[in-house]
């Protein structure tokens, strides 16, 4: 990773495929608003830092995943919205008058999605270590469907399905030996990971013997999550090899034709100009064509296929706004990173320090023609590691009090947002042309206080 980014020719203009689809800068005034909502007011009214949500893009994503899986498949596949991504009652919401459905990993992901009201039916369960509480909490709900991940997890749901009276629809996790990030992935015979059962080393094939051995789980198909950030279908289509290629082991062995072939997630999102993600349009194609072409080769009827769209749903439709605090200006050698420091960091986005993820921000509040300088954005935490923006420009005449927003902080943003230095996490503000409003509230002291008992 190179450790500067090229001087964009004007710092003013906004790369449309970065930044949500209503955000626009005014041509007088140099603030930008989305759909129509001023960033001042915005923050005026809700405070920073705060996750400012596109819902009209939510939605379009939302339904642009489904109808082009419908298009591709005429509508025999299911898109299940990973939830993990960034989850609250008004998405739940959004999912089901789309119909979308939603994959969640945890009870307090089930948690959301029933108390808004999601039908249980449409919910996939996955997870390497679901407690006895969670798969429990998910039979009785009548989640649709949950991905059995180890030998445990299989005699356990069994045995939870049993007492309740229920015949459990399940996936077996499969691990392909693919893994896939952003641009590049690897193929391997053996996976070194928690998840899932193994292909390679014959695992897989006993889960699934031990599964229809069982009257209390239903046996329907495989899942499989090659990674995440992923631009092209190149690690899919190994996954989908290595995966048919099982179907027919599946087949042979078993006598029985698995009728659902879960891909999982992973598709990628633009966190900079120079990204350039597929459209969910050319993705689905690709998707479908490559398992209808193994299916063809090896005899199989298509299965219905599932993906499990997360970061590509939310990611985008979201900014974070930050007021500007310390600015610190560090010489190395010849050139200087100026040290601008925001109201929130680490606490509303720990992906730059955990992955070393790459943002796009923008000063939003003013116009200016000042000469670009080049910037580090950094947190309020006590970690030096408390990078939002590894590298940026800005303009020079930057000034504590300035907003700035930082794109497409829609997915594992609040979602994986913590309460380090005890800083209460940012709310998310949905907007639309009519109205902003909370959808999350901001945390308050209060909130942690009363966290803690003694
Ligand atoms: C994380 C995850 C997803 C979503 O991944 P994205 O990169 O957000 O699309 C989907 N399925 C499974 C099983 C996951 O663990």
């Amino acid at each position: 990773m190179s450790s500067t980014v090229g001087i964009p020719a004007d710092l003013n203009v906004l790369a449309a495929h970065v930044w949500p689809a209503g955000v626009q800068r005014s041509p007088d005034t140099g603030v930008v608003s989305m759909h129509g909502h001023d960033v001042r007011e915005l923050a005026e009214q809700f405070g920073t830092p705060a996750y400012v949500l596109d819902e009209i893009e939510f939605r379009d994503r939302i339904r642009s995943w489904k109808s082009a899986f419908d298009e591709a498949t005429n509508s025999t596949a299911s898109v299940y919205y990973a939830g993990k991504a960034f989850l609250c009652s008004a998405v739940v919401r959004w999912l089901a008058q789309e119909g979308v459905n939603l994959d969640v990993c945890t009870g307090g992901e089930l948690a959301v999605a029933l108390r808004a009201g999601f039908d249980p039916a449409a919910i996939l369960m996955h997870g390497n270590n679901k407690s006895q509480g969670e798969l429990t909490q998910a039979v009785e709900a009548g989640v649709g469907l949950i991905v059995l991940d180890s030998f445990e997890e299989i005699a356990r749901l069994a045995h939870i399905a049993a007492q309740a009276g229920k015949v459990q629809a399940v996936l077996i996790r499969v691990t392909v030996g693919v893994e896939a990030h952003t641009h590049e992935y690897i193929a391997t015979a053996h996976e070194d990971q928690k998840f899932g059962f193994s292909l390679a080393g014959g695992q897989a094939l006993e889960a699934i013997k031990r599964v229809n051995k069982l009257s209390a789980l239903s046996l329907q198909g495989l899942h499989s999550h090659i990674g995440s950030q992923i631009f092209n279908t190149s690690g899919f289509e190994v996954a989908a090899h290595r995966l048919t290629q099982f179907l027919v082991q599946v087949r042979d062995e078993c006598s029985v034709e698995l009728p659902m072939l879960d891909l999982g997630g992973g598709l990628g999102i633009a966190y900079t100009p120079d990204d350039d993600p597929l459209a969910p349009q050319v993705i689905a194609q690709q998707l479908i064509g490559i398992v209808a072409e193994q299916c063809q080769v090896s005899g199989l009827a298509m299965p219905r296929i599932v993906v499990e769209p997360g970061r590509a749903i939310a990611g985008p439709t979201t900014m974070t706004i930050y007021q500007v605090g310390t600015i610190k200006p560090i010489d190395l050698d010849g050139i200087t990173r100026t040290y601008v420091s925001v109201d929130g960091g680490m606490s509303d986005n720990i992906r730059t320090a955990l992955y070393d993820a790459v943002y796009t921000c923008s000063l939003v509040s003013r116009a200016s023609a000042a000469e670009p300088m080049l910037v580090r954005v950094v947190g309020k935490h006590c970690e030096t590691g408390d990078i939002v923006v590894r590298d940026a420009w800005l303009p020079s005449d930057l000034a504590p009090g300035d907003l700035i927003a930082v794109a497409a902080t829609g997915a594992y943003g609040r979602s994986m947002a913590s309460n380090y230095n005890h800083v209460p996490r940012p709310p998310v503000v949905a907007v639309t042309p009519d109205a902003s409003r909370l959808i999350v509230r901001r945390e308050s002291v209060e909130d942690i206080l009363a966290l803690d008992v003694d």
